[in-house]
């Protein structure tokens, strides 16, 4: 237990706000995005710079309190916050700095893929990142990073350059090809086991106005749709992208009538190309089968990736289920159609993001991100504004992907999964994981840093 004068001390040491359950604004600051998470921790600390965070973990270990690290706080397993302990809030550092010239892109550790498309957009640059706008750099990139530009750019991680970090004994440390190479190759997929990430260096990439956007079908056609898909998907050019959906059409303004609470098969698409090729690009894809909806046109990339926020709000109830999948055989496209014919609310949803191109690029042992052969991550996720629904919505994914999980790569993405114990974290990280756990324990020996999909530094002892 602390006492006041402890808690006064450390109040006396940040520039930021120390947050305690006594205070007015504690509901709102332990928020997270998932509205199924509801934890409650002793402390709150909302850091706004570098030694903010040195003294927030030096305290947190000093006093053995567990610790937690929020970015963007949209991890559907809520790993951004713990309960009792400290959460190292990270969402008051968010300044970013684009080097036109050097085309690099200097990221704070809490900011959110909005602020940096912001940012980056009107020097006509990018960082590959994920399809809201919401969504953590923190989380996202440590964790691995899929998005529009998978294909075309690679993961987030294989555009990261370098990261300033606060290790667990609160030192301070750059860590990039050259310098502290071991913690630089762990943490492009470890996720946040091996310290506080307090800014991220990216290589932007040239990209502006894109042709993207969903194009939705009727179930009727999904098989022949997603069929379709597959193939493209995995031949086409690396400068188109699009991932594949099931979806309830929502009662709202933007879509017909009609079309309201249908089920669909939706591709969100992104084409990156020369965009006077575009509609060629796009006319074997209109005509796969007539769309019941076409959204897809000229877009600016930060449009396009934060064309679902407003669907998709905070406070929602998600429930997660995840696995990597090399091929997509027509009984596993069977299987799929079965289950999402079934989808439970609105907001429940099944999408496949395609992996390959310039992902596929970069070696399986070059960072820590393991699946580099597979070709599409799978996501199951049951959502709805309602509790009520939860135990509909949990079963209806956990059965979806029961059925299709014999035919996956046997692991799952870390960023899209609940906390479903450590055979998943291993199967994650497959042969990865015993370099992982050697880097833990020479970075983060006493597992500080838990609250996350866990490397554990005691669970093997590396050969
Ligand atoms: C609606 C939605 C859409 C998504 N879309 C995509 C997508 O398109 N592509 C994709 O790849 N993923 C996607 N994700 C998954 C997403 O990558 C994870 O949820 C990720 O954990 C979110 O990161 P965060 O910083 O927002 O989360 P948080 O909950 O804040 O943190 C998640 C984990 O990362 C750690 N962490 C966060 N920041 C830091 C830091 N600076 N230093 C050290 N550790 C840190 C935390 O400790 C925690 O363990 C999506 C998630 C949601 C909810």
């Amino acid at each position: 237990m602390l006492n006041d004068t402890q808690i006064q001390n450390f109040k006396s040491t940040l520039r930021g706000a120390l947050i305690t359950p006594q205070d007015a604004n504690y509901d709102e600051a332990r928020k997270v995005y998932n509205g199924m998470i509801d934890r409650r921790p002793a402390l709150i600390a909302q850091c706004v710079d570098t030694a903010d965070v040195i003294a927030a973990i030096n305290f947190g270990r000093e006093n053995n309190l567990t610790l937690a690290i929020r970015g963007g706080g949209h991890n559907g397993a809520g790993l951004g916050i713990c309960e009792g302990g400290l959460v190292i809030d990270l969402s008051r550092m968010r300044s970013i700095r684009v080097d036109p010239q050097q085309r690099t892109v200097r990221v704070e550790g809490g900011c959110t893929w909005g602020d940096v498309d912001h940012a980056t957009h009107p020097f006509g640059l990018a960082v590959p990142t994920g399809f809201l706008s919401t969504t953590g750099v923190g989380g996202l990139t440590l964790g691995g990073g899929l998005g529009y530009l998978t294909r075309r750019y690679g993961l987030t991680i294989d555009n990261l350059l370098s990261v300033d970090m606060v290790l667990a004994d609160g030192h301070f440390v750059t860590a990039d090809a050259n310098e502290n190479a071991d913690l630089f190759w762990a943490v492009r997929g470890g996720g946040g086991n091996f310290g506080v990430v307090t800014s991220f260096l990216f290589q932007g990439c040239p990209v502006s106005t894109v042709y993207g956007g969903p194009i939705f079908w009727p179930l009727e056609q999904a098989k022949h749709v997603m069929r379709f898909w597959r193939d493209l998907i995995l031949t086409g050019p690396e400068e188109l992208n699009g991932w594949f959906g099931f979806h309830t059409v929502p009662p709202v303004g933007m879509f017909p009538a009609e079309h309201h609470l249908k089920k669909m098969a939706v591709i969100t698409w992104c084409y990156s190309g020369d965009l006077n090729k575009a509609e060629d690009v796009f006319k074997p894809i209109r005509a796969v089968a007539p769309p019941a909806m076409d959204f897809a046109g000229p877009i600016p990339l930060p449009a396009l990736q934060s064309m679902f926020d407003g669907l998709y709000p905070p406070g929602l109830q998600w429930y997660w289920n995840a696995d990597f999948f090399n091929e997509l055989s027509d009984q596993v496209i069977d299987l799929h159609i079965q289950h999402a014919s079934q989808l439970p609310t609105v907001h429940s949803t099944m999408h496949l993001y395609p992996i390959n191109g310039a992902a596929h690029r970069v070696s399986q042992t070059d960072t820590a991100w393991s699946f580099r052969e597979a070709n599409f991550a799978q996501v199951i996720v049951g959502v709805d504004p309602d509790p009520a629904n939860n135990e509909r919505m949990i079963q209806w994914s956990k059965d979806y992907w029961s059925a299709l999980h014999s035919h996956s790569a046997g692991g799952a993405y870390v960023n899209m999964i609940m906390d479903e114990g450590q055979d998943r974290v291993r199967a994650a990280y497959r042969d990865n994981y015993p370099r992982l756990v050697t880097v833990k324990q020479k970075y983060d020996p006493a597992n500080l840093f838990h609250v996350n999909q866990n490397i554990k530094p005691t669970e093997l002892v590396p050969t």
